[in-house]
């Protein structure tokens, strides 16, 4: 299949400061992909290398077959971008702004009703901007983003100001645009909220790739111990812990749960004499290391 974008060796030096070092990786259609780092690691630098915004001092970016940065204009209506804060002229309507991008890439105006549908601004289409909330704003944003089906999106902070409602919307809209085909990356400092909706995380840190792969991979990478929850009955966590034996060197909670930190072979074992303390226990949760966790781990390991 041939890679959507494709980063090979780049490097983007401002002056003597490498903002990306030595980046490789390939994205394919349809996948969604979380882009993750510090402040000032190197995430918005590598979404301007996509979209061709700045050129890599050295190395190549390939982005839907072409040089981002070579002029060309086909690669580019087939991608979106939603920039980390979204500013529009507050004097035109929600409407005038979704038309003037639509021109800009060379799309039919009479699309933007359906987006302005499906983004919940359709009642709001006529008002000025100036009168929306920064929720509408961001929405008005992703509309603008998704001008012409594109086949790759950049969305840079999306979620930034939007309550957990929206968010769910949000996160629906970008759903149904990976179901067709579209390769979506999200970057975020809400990890928790990323850890549910990407296939992929890209961890970054002081320009470089510290991480590549699925959530279970980086699981299995970092080997972090997961969490065992054991609920009891009140005052029955000791006992629970005294069956448990090693490693049950679990933590109490309330006196009703008891919680352990245990590797992949350990969980097995664990779970196998939970299950031999038959009426003692109440409920059993497995929670695997978050996204936060994982994080932490790699941005550790790449500073000693
Ligand atoms: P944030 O989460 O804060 O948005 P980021 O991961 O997006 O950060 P970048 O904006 O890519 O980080 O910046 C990476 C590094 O490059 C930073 O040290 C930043 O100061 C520097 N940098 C970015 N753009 C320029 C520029 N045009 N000129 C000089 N330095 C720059």
């Amino acid at each position: 299949m041939t890679a959507l974008v494709d980063i090979a060796h780049a490097t983007k030096r401002y002056g003597t400061l490498e903002a990306v070092r030595d980046i490789s990786f390939a994205l394919e259609p349809g996948q969604t992909v979380a882009l993750v780092g510090h402040n000032g690691a190197g995430k918005t630098t590598l979404i301007k290398l996509m979209l061709g915004l700045v050129r890599p001092t050295e190395g190549s970016v390939r982005v839907l077959g072409e040089d981002p940065a070579g002029g060309g204009t086909e690669a580019r209506r087939r991608l979106g971008y939603l920039p980390e804060s979204v500013s529009f002229n507050t004097a035109l309507t929600g409407r005038e702004v979704l038309a003037f991008y639509a021109r800009l890439k060379s799309e039919p105006v009479a699309g933007i009703q359906a987006l302005l549908d499906r983004v919940g601004l359709a009642k709001a289409a006529d008002r000025r901007i100036g009168t929306y909330s920064k929720g509408m704003r961001q929405r008005l944003g992703l509309a603008q983003a998704l001008i012409g089906t594109p086949q790759l999106l950049l969305l840079d902070e999306p979620t930034t100001g939007l309550d957990p409602g929206l968010r769910m919307e949000f996160y629906e809209i970008v759903g149904e645009l990976s179901d067709r085909g579209a390769t979506v990356v999200l970057s975020s400092h809400v990890l928790t909220e990323l850890e549910e909706r990407t296939e992929r995380v890209l961890i970054v840190s002081r320009g470089h790739l510290v991480a590549d792969g699925t959530i279970d991979e980086l699981r299995r990478i970092a080997e972090l111990p997961a969490k065992v929850r054991v609920s009891v009955a009140p005052g029955e966590a000791e006992r629970l812990r005294g069956l448990m034996g090693d490693p049950a060197s679990g933590r109490t909670f309330n006196g009703h749960r008891v919680e352990f930190d245990v590797t992949p072979s350990e969980k097995i074992e664990l779970l196998r004499r939970a299950a031999g303390a038959g009426d003692l226990i109440r409920d059993i949760d497995v929670v695997p290391p978050s996204l936060d966790e994982l994080y932490a781990h790699f941005l550790r390991k790449e500073t000693p």
